[in-house]
């Protein structure tokens, strides 16, 4: 009997037959992500309730020498849930429970399953606001936000996944549980291990519980929709916008053929001259707060050529601003048969380097090469578009890394290593400090049973 028919065995008597997954329909889901990494199929899968069963699910698999694999929802864009050596899926998206929203201290509790859409709607709902914001959050998992370091639009003025994570809850690989972190603002008792295990991509253990630190929601959000000629006087309008000291939530980029697409379906009455969008937001608890730096962002704007701005203040109207932004990755795929999309990042001071940069590769393989993102951050979704069946992308993917490290920047910003981006981890960080990496794994996970196969070459 194979070790991991006789763990189904053993986990059908202790948790029950409905938590085993041997369904091969379910399995198949369970075998990929959202990325373009190859699907592998585990050998099971087990749908736990409770931190107790994840203990349980690790000690009987552990004994067997039978690998882990944490799984969220499965919109992972590096191969990160993907089974690569077999083994069990730990599916935690059915522990969704919200342990407690404390008003008093700004925290939540929840446990790792829930979506992370539905959990700022609950706290929405009590005026308060968990700002991090990945684009899948109608479908994403807080569990895997952690795993990732989940960033999105909000974060240059909010922060990533990590700036909100005071603790957490985790099974290690032997078994134990361990509570990280505190519920105090502040506190620097030993070392950071919560902030080593966000970020760590199911690797060193899986979370059970997180406690989320909370602010206030702000009350005025106005969005603009800014239409600019092109690619070189969008970003002189987004290198002064922070300049200027603004701090708008949101600072989206499309460049010249994201735009071309999104005008060509008419998407927010875009024209044919336009040649590059702005999408920014502003927000804040006061009203002539916000309409001030409004007003100064798009003074900004129209000073450097803008052709048009759009605004809007409210849900709906604001909402159909972000048309082009939520429409954008669909309408890009339709225009090739083959899409890789990269999430690298560079200095802000940057920006226009490596824009160019990406002008000259695309000339360089015939193929189109279309950006969008969060320029605020410097952080950008490079998307390489095209037809001919025997075209390998590799090499230009390895020439889009080589100029964004050359620039200074860094192959992930959001999507992590995974599987995708592990032959190039090398390229970023230097031996020394990914043997210390792979030490404090070995520290963890002696028997390379978590999420194996996954970050290092
Ligand atoms: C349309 C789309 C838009 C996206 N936009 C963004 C974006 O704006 N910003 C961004 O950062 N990402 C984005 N992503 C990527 C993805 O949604 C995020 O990485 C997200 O955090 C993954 O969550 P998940 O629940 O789907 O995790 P999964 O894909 O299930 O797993 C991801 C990783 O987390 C680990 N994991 C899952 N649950 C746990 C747990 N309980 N304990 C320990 N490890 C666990 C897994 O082992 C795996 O390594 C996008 C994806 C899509 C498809």
């Amino acid at each position: 009997m194979k070790p991991s028919e006789k763990l189904s065995l053993i986990l059908g008597q202790k948790l029950g037959e409905s938590r085993i997954i041997d369904d091969p329909d379910i399995l198949d889901q369970y075998s990929k992500d959202k990325s373009h990494c190859l699907p592998s199929m585990p050998d099971l899968g087990i749908r736990v309730k409770t931190e107790d069963e994840i203990k349980t699910v690790i000690n009987e698999a552990v004994k067997l020498d039978v690998p882990i694999v944490a799984r969220g929802a499965g919109t992972g864009k590096s191969g990160g849930a993907i089974p690569v050596s077999g083994g069990i899926i730990i599916d935690t998206s059915t522990m969704t429970d919200i342990l407690k929203i404390d008003r008093d201290n700004l925290i939540a509790v929840v446990e790792p399953g829930i979506i992370t859409g539905e959990f700022q709607k609950a706290v929405e709902a009590e005026g308060l606001f968990y700002p991090p914001d990945p684009n899948s959050l109608e479908t994403c998992t807080i569990g895997g936000n952690l795993a990732h370091n989940a960033g999105g639009p909000r974060a240059f003025k909010y922060g990533v996944t990590t700036n909100y994570v005071l603790g957490t809850r985790t099974v290690l690989p032997n078994g134990e549980v361990i509570k990280t972190g505190k519920i105090t603002v502040k506190g620097v008792t030993g070392y950071d291990i919560t902030s080593l295990l966000v970020g760590s991509e199911g690797t060193l253990g899986i979370f059970s519980a997180a406690t989320l630190r909370l602010i206030r929601k702000p009350i005025e959000i106005s969005t603009l929709l800014i239409l600019m000629p092109d690619e070189q006087s969008a970003g002189i309008a987004i290198s002064k916008i922070v300049a200027a000291g603004l701090v708008p939530r949101v600072l989206e980029f499309m460049d010249s053929s994201v735009t071309k697409v999104l005008a060509s379906k008419g998407i927010n009455g875009i024209k044919s001259n336009t040649g590059s969008i702005i999408l920014a937001e502003v927000d804040g608890t006061d009203e002539d707060f916000v309409e001030q730096d409004v007003l100064r962002l798009g003074e900004i704007c129209d000073n450097a050529g803008a052709i048009d701005i759009l605004m809007a203040r409210h849900g709906s109207e604001r909402e159909k601003l972000w048309a082009a932004r939520r429409l954008m990755s669909d309408a890009m795929a339709e225009t090739a048969k083959f899409k890789i999309s990269e999430d690298i990042v560079v200095p802000r001071s940057e920006i226009s380097k490596l824009l160019k940069g990406l002008k000259d590769l695309s000339k360089q393989y015939g193929v189109n090469v279309a950006s969008y993102g969060h320029a605020g951050d410097g952080n950008f979704h490079v998307n390489v578009l095209w037809n001919e069946e025997d075209f390998k992308p590799e090499k230009i993917i390895g020439d889009i890394f080589n100029l964004t490290l050359q620039l200074g920047g860094t192959i992930t910003g959001e999507h992590g290593v995974g599987i995708s981006k592990q032959a190039y981890i090398t390229r970023e960080q230097s031996p020394a400090l990914i043997a210390i990496q792979k030490e404090l794994k070995k520290t963890f996970d002696p028997k390379n049973l978590m999420n194996p196969g996954k970050i290092f070459p």
